[in-house]
């Protein structure tokens, strides 16, 4: 492509609401251009980075035995009727109306469409496993679009679902999507940690997050440097702790202005893990508000994702938690609630030990209480923290940042039993289909690769992935030879087939070094004054060492 030609505009500035340098660099390097708020044209360099994706993707896809298809990208309501979540998904889905008044959404994942598609089409188990995938648009109306391409809200998406006649297919098809988004991730050059994942919105029973390691990332993982133990911190797990017993007898103490964990634990002289924690929160459901206490050891915290789908599990109609007015918090005593007090849900965490001692509220203003635990409806709630010991080999672990850039789960019959999807099975009887999904955020990894690939002064991409191998910049236009000699290798290399673009502008040599440098494309060669001893520059753009050669020796390498 020919620069002077092209629609490639780049410019100085640092675009203002741009954190992040990838944002920063897209923008600026005319890879992408922003129409709202998480809305983004990919402009012809940043299309031509999402097809280099894109074709990995496939590759791998396709040979794992996977076929591409693409669903409409509208979705008629009734398919998320049908599988329960059009009231249950909230307000990332995008509802509207056509002009029959009848109801749609912009589908922000395609379980519902998938389940649809091979519905009354696959028949029986003779026609099963089947994997099929889209490269495809979501809409998400995410509360807070940001980081460019990372957290859109109309973004690229390649989602797989699977289908199989019993779990141990499904378990083999978990098993090679992982080792074919490990073989994606490889070939793409991204440094990644695969991670035990919860299962969100989506739902189903196993799942694993491919993060892209990043300082930035919104994800906090954590890792285990001696066993590889590796876990987002969702669904983190830890070696069961050791607390200390406490021996008092059962009473009641007067505790006026003791509220807080480390309040009691000064004015009582008691480690704070004897102590019991309760957090009190709103529950939003499907039919209306409850109230729900969570109790931790004193020196726990809550995880509120592991809290909310705790909660999920007991009741389908769970949606969301809250934080209480103050006023619903006093009733319950706040500060002094304690082994007793009652709510829609009372869950303890599985660390509380059943008839160990603890000193918890008394369920009465100014009174706590020494009593046992004498049992009662227990999950993992806690938040894992840095140093907290492996749940394999006790080592201590760490947190690492991360970008999610894919996500395998497995399904079940999540979505084909409510949606009545059947085959026959071999003694001729009908059951759900057991299904696996696979997504992969395409546009997000475009901006995330930077994150891990950048310097001062702009994108560092690799061959796989750069809008052009390579770029033939001519140092000065109006020198006759060196123009010649500049079209000539441009011409040589594009009848190679290579992926080449000539910047023949007629700008200030500094200009094109400092577009080379921003765009980020693998290598330069530069005719310029060396032209005169026969030779050309090649410049390489990770470590902008130049290298001069003549174009014969080049082609010869
Ligand atoms: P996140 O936790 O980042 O919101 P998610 O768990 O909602 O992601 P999935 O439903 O698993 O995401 O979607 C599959 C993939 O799509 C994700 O792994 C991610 O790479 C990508 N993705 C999700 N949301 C967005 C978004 N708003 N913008 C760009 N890519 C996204
Ligand atoms: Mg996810």
């Amino acid at each position: 492509m020919r620069m002077s030609k092209s629609f490639i505009y780049t410019t100085k500035e640092t675009p203002k609401d741009a954190e992040l340098k990838s944002h920063q660099y897209l923008l600026r390097g005319g890879y992408i251009q922003q129409v709202g708020s998480g809305i983004y044209n990919l402009l012809p360099l940043g299309d031509r980075v999402l097809e280099n994706i894109k074709s990995v993707i496939q590759k791998h896809m396709n040979k794992s035995g996977a076929q591409e298809l693409t669903l409409g990208f509208v979705t008629p309501a009734s398919f998320w009727q049908k599988s329960g979540r059009y009231e249950k998904y909230g307000k990332e889905l995008l509802r509207f109306k056509d002009r029959k008044d009848q109801d749609f959404v912009l589908g922000p994942t395609y379980e519902e469409g998938i389940v649809e598609c091979i519905k009354g089409v696959v028949k029986s188990y003779k026609q099963l496993p089947i994997n099929l995938y889209q490269i495809h648009l979501k809409f998400r109306d995410e509360v807070r679009p940001r980081f460019g391409l990372i957290r859109g809200r109309e973004f690229v998406m390649k989602d797989a679902y699977s289908f199989h006649s019993s779990t141990q297919d499904l378990d083999r098809e978990f098993d090679l999507m992982e080792q074919t988004y490990r073989a994606i991730f490889d070939e793409l050059g991204i440094k990644y940690a695969v991670v035990e994942a919860d299962s969100g919105a989506i739902g189903g029973s196993g799942s694993k997050e491919f993060m892209l390691l990043a300082e930035c990332g919104e994800d906090t993982l954590i890792t285990c440097p001696s066993c590889g133990y590796a876990s987002n911190i969702e669904a983190a797990r830890r070696h069961p702790r050791q607390t200390t017993p406490l021996s008092m007898q059962p009473q009641k103490i007067h505790t006026p202005n003791l509220k807080t964990i480390n309040e009691l634990s000064n004015h009582l002289n008691l480690p704070s893990e004897v102590i019991l924690k309760c957090i009190i929160k709103g529950v939003k459901t499907l039919s209306g508000n409850k109230t729900a206490l969570f109790f931790v050891l004193g020196d726990d915290e809550l995880e509120e994702t592991k809290a909310l789908n705790a909660l999920s599990k007991r009741d389908g109609e769970v949606l969301e938690l809250f934080d209480l007015d103050m006023q619903s918090m006093q009733d319950f005593k706040l500060g002094f609630v304690g082994l007793g007090a009652e709510a829609d849900f009372v869950i303890f965490d599985e660390a509380i030990e059943v008839g160990k001692t603890y000193l918890s509220g008394a369920n009465e203003q100014d009174y706590h209480q020494i009593c046992d635990f004498q049992g009662g409806d227990q999950d993992d709630l806690v938040l894992i923290r840095e140093g907290d010991e492996c749940p394999n080999c006790s080592a201590k672990m760490r947190y690492q940042k991360g970008i999610e850039v894919g996500h395998i789960f497995k399904l079940g019959t999540k979505y084909s039993d409510p949606m009545g999807a059947t085959f026959l099975d071999q003694n001729g009887k009908a059951q759900p289909f057991i299904m696996g999904c696979y997504g992969i955020g395409v546009s997000r990894i475009l901006s995330a690769f930077i994150e891990q690939n950048h310097d001062e002064r702009g994108i560092i991409w690799n061959e796989v992935l750069a809008p052009f191998e390579c770029m033939v910049i001519v140092s000065n236009i109006k020198n006759q030879a060196q123009r010649e000699e500049g079209e000539k290798i441009y011409e040589h290399l594009i009848a190679q087939g290579k992926r080449v673009l000539f910047d023949e502008r007629d700008e200030r040599f500094g200009v094109k070094m400092s577009d080379f440098e921003l765009l980020g494309i693998p290598q330069a060669i530069l005719v310029g004054k060396e032209l005169e001893s026969g030779k050309i520059e090649l410049i390489d753009r990770k470590t902008l060492s130049k290298q001069s050669l003549s174009f014969e020796a080049f082609l010869g390498e």
